[in-house]
């Protein structure tokens, strides 16, 4: 799936609104990293990263100035890297 695809799936797949903690009920129009989209996460966790787990529908207004949630722990994307791992040599 591209990037392209999962994005208006992912937006469709959460009604079509924005998931800030805000309850805003703007449109989503873009996509938030929760763990950020850095080098060093890319290279740490390549599957998670770009996995729909780690992707928020968001509006662009609400990206730039909202609250967005926190991100999970190193530990937690440790657990969730291995597990994508896994899955993906099944
Ligand atoms: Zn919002």
């Amino acid at each position: 799936m591209n990037n392209k695809d999962m994005k208006f799936l992912l937006i469709m797949g959460n009604g079509g609104y924005c998931k800030c903690s805000n309850d805003c009920n703007k449109i989503a129009t873009d996509i938030h990293h929760i763990l950020p989209n850095t080098k060093t996460n890319k290279k740490m966790f390549p599957l998670f990263l770009e996995s729909p787990f780690n992707k928020l529908p968001i509006n662009n207004g609400c990206h730039l100035t909202k609250p967005l949630p926190k991100k999970p722990s190193y530990l937690l994307c440790n657990i969730y890297e291995k597990y994508l791992t896994e899955l993906k040599g099944s």
